[in-house]
């Protein structure tokens, strides 16, 4: 059998600059890990990985997540649970029994710095008094699109939250500077390849450390441009999972930032 790492394409490019020079290269069809990660010391590092919007095909790496002991975080609207193209309470539950952290993203996921008042209250109090209705233990938010503002930021902490995430800006710092704006890796996104993934945690390994906050949005080939294809996603998954077991330390947001759970607070 052909091992899927000897399956090799030839890569040649030629530069035509005054002098001719042809470079050629073989690289695998698969991405491989970049280097030899026995020598990175991972004790300064965090790794998180989050799924915004709860969309169905999210459902599909439950099984990787679980063959790597590796669990995540779910930003869940909780307007949108259970309609179609999202996640059932059902299958939240399932989440949640596994370990994974349900966390809030608003009702309706709206852009918060153009809500205001009752309406930007029940955006953020009422996610989460509709997700503990449900069964769950709301520690923490996710901006949508990453935007908000001192209003916002502000009601995220009387409603109750221990900590929100932002979108950029990542890796952030440990401790954070501010647990209501956590700091993000880039949004993976179709053409995000693994090798890029794998970079960006031993980078931040070799510089000193950190907290590497991952987003996801759809597990899909192509369907979005917020997507990951699910065989890109196994490989990362199957990557992080041996990482994991060589001392790297994969957390949901949630658990890094700890605290007690709040009681409910309506909006
Ligand atoms: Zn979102």
């Amino acid at each position: 059998m052909v091992s899927r790492f000897v399956k090799l394409t030839a890569l040649c490019i030629t530069i035509l600059f005054g002098v001719q020079m042809v470079a050629c290269s073989t690289v695998p069809s698969q991405a491989t890990p970049l280097q030899d990660t026995a020598t990175i010391d991972f004790s300064t590092l965090l790794v998180s990985l989050t799924f915004d919007d709860g969309v169905a095909d999210n459902y599909l790496v439950r099984t990787d997540l679980a063959a790597n002991k590796l669990r995540a975080t779910w930003y869940i609207i909780s307007g949108f649970v259970g309609t179609p193209g999202y996640l059932t309470e059902s299958q939240l539950h399932d989440l949640a029994t596994d370990g994974h952290e349900i966390g809030s993203h608003t009702v309706d996921h709206v852009n918060l710095i153009e809500t205001r008042g009752a309406a930007l209250s029940y955006e953020i109090c009422q996610s989460r008094v509709d997700l503990m209705q449900m069964g769950f233990e709301i520690n923490t938010f996710a901006y949508p699109y990453g935007h908000f503002d001192e209003a916002a930021r502000q009601l995220v902490i009387d409603c109750g939250y221990n900590g929100a995430r932002t979108v950029i800006d990542g890796p952030e710092l440990i401790p954070p500077v501010d647990p209501f704006a956590l700091h993000s890796m880039p949004y993976i996104v179709k053409d995000t390849r693994l090798a890029k993934m794998q970079r960006y945690i031993t980078e931040a390994a070799e510089g000193g450390g950190g907290w590497v906050i991952f987003i996801f949005h759809h597990v899909c080939s192509g369907c979005d441009q917020y997507s990951i294809e699910p065989a890109v996603f196994s490989e990362f998954a199957d990557w992080l999972g041996e990482q994991q077991q060589m001392g790297l330390v994969v957390k949901t947001v949630g658990e890094v930032i700890g605290g007690t759970i709040q009681p409910p607070v309506q909006p």
